[in-house]
C-alpha cells in the first residue's frame, strides 16, 4: 500500500505480481496452476492435483493464496503494469525526487519482457520515458530540461557499461554533491524514447550469459538503467535545478545457486549474485518494515548493488517490486519461492 504523500522522509513500497502466460509450446508440456482474483491475489494450484479431481470435489482448500499491491493476469501488458505502478512516480522524477523499479523472479518468469519489452510491446523503461518525455513537453515554456541515461550490469560484484562494447571494470564513488556515481560510466543525452530500446537491445546482448543446469540462457547479472532528469526554471535569476533519478532494474534470476548444478567460477558467481540479491532482500525487508512500524535501519552497504541503488531507495524515493513468475506447473518451485519472497517484502 502507498502512504499519503504527507510522510515525507520514508521510503514507500508497492510490491506488484505479474503471472506470465504459458507459450503454444509450453502448453504440451506442462499446464496452468496460476490465477490472478480481485487484481490482487496470486492463486497457485497445487500442480500435484489434477484439475479434474479439483473439479470433481470442488475442494479448494488446497490452493494457495497470496495477497500484494496489486497483481497481474497472463492477459496482462507492458502498459497495463506501467499504468498500476510506475505512472503515478514520473510526475516525481521530474520535480526531482528519486525512484527505484525493479523486476525480482526466475530465469524465464519474464523480468526482461517486463522490463526492456520488445517493439510490439515495449517494456517499463521504454514507457518510463515516453511519459518523461510527454511531462516535459508540457512544461517545456517554464522550464529546461536535460534528460540523459546510462545502462550497467553488476555481474560478480564488478560493474561493467553496457553501452560500451567493450567495458572494464568500473568502480563505485560517493560524491557529497553528487550522491552515488560510477567513475567513467557512459551517460548518453536522451532526446526521445524511441532510440532508447535499440540501445537496450544493445546493451541486453553484451549481458553476461552462460549456462547453467537451470537454464541455457540464465542471466546471471543485474541490469541497471538509470535516467536522470535535471530540470532548471528559465525566468529566474538564480536558477533553483532540481534533480530528479529513476531506476530500472532487470535482476538476474533468482533461483538459488545451490539449485543449480555449478561448481568452480560458476559457483562464485551464484555466490555472488546471491550476495546482491540477499542485500537487496535485506534492504526491502526493512524498508517494508519501516513503512509499517517506523524508521528502522536499511543495510545498503553489504553489496554492489544496494550501493548503486541507495539514493533510490532512501529518503522520500518510491520503490516499485515487480514480481515475476511464470503460470506452468513445472515452475510451481520457483514460484512459490517468489511469491513467498514479494509477500515478506510487503
Ligand atoms: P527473464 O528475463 O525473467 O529470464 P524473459 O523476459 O526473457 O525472462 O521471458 C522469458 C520468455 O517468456 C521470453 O520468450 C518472453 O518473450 C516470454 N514472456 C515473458 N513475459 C511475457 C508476457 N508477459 N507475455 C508474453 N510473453 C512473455
Ligand atoms: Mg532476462
Amino acid at each position: 500500500s502507498i502512504r499519503p504523500p504527507e510522510s515525507k522522509q520514508a521510503t514507500t513500497l508497492q510490491v506488484a505480481v505479474r503471472c506470465r502466460p504459458l507459450s503454444a509450446k509450453e502448453k504440451l508440456k506442462t499446464r496452468d496452476i496460476l490465477r490472478v482474483v480481485d487484481g490482487k491475489v496470486v492463486v497457485v494450484l497445487d500442480p500435484d492435483l489434477s484439475k479434474e479431481y479439483l473439479d470433481r470435489v470442488q475442494n479448494r482448500s488446497k490452493e494457495k493464496k497470496y495477497a500484494f499491491d496489486v497483481a497481474f493476469g497472463p492477459e496482462s501488458t507492458n502498459e497495463d503494469v506501467y499504468n498500476a505502478t510506475v505512472s503515478s512516480m514520473v510526475e516525481g522524477v521530474v520535480r526531482g525526487l528519486n525512484a527505484t523499479i525493479f523486476a525480482y523472479g526466475a530465469t524465464g518468469s519474464g523480468k526482461t519482457h517486463t522490463m526492456a519489452g520488445t517493439i510490439e510491446d515495449p517494456g517499463l523503461m521504454v514507457l518510463s520515458l515516453q511519459a518523461i518525455f510527454a511531462l516535459i513537453t508540457k512544461q517545456e515554456s517554464e522550464y529546461e530540461f536535460e534528460v540523459t541515461a546510462s545502462y550497467l550490469e553488476v555481474y560478480n560484484e564488478v560493474i561493467y557499461d553496457l553501452l560500451e562494447s567493450s567495458s572494464g571494470h568500473l568502480e563505485l564513488r560517493e560524491d557529497p554533491d553528487q550522491g552515488i556515481t560510477v567513475a567513467g560510466l557512459k551517460r548518453i543525452q536522451v532526446c526521445s524514447a524511441e532510440k532508447i530500446l535499440e540501445l537496450l537491445t544493445q546493451g541486453n546482448s553484451r549481458r553476461k550469459t552462460e549456462s547453467t543446469d537451470a537454464n541455457a540462457t540464465s542471466s546471471r547479472s543485474h541490469a541497471v538503467m538509470e535516467i536522470i532528469v535535471k530540470r532548471r526554471p528559465r525566468n529566474q535569476y538564480r536558477p533553483h535545478i532540481v534533480k530528479g533519478k529513476l531506476a530500472l532494474v532487470d535482476l538476474a534470476g533468482s533461483e538459488r545457486a545451490s539449485e543449480t548444478n555449478n561448481a568452480g567460477q560458476k559457483l562464485r558467481d551464484g555466490a555472488n549474485i546471491n550476495r546482491s540479491l540477499l542485500a537487496l532482500s535485506n534492504c526491502i525487508n526493512a524498508l517494508g518494515k519501516q513503512q509499517k512500524k517506523g524508521l528502522a535501519y536499511v543495510p545498503y552497504r553489504n553489496s554492489k548493488l544496494t550501493r548503486l541503488l541507495k539514493d533510490g531507495l532512501s529518503g522520500n524515493s518510491r520503490t516499485v517490486m515487480v514480481a515475476t513468475v511464470c503460470s506452468g506447473a513445472d515452475q510451481y518451485h520457483h514460484t512459490t519461492n517468489t511469491l513467498k519472497y514479494a509477500d515478506r517484502a510487503k
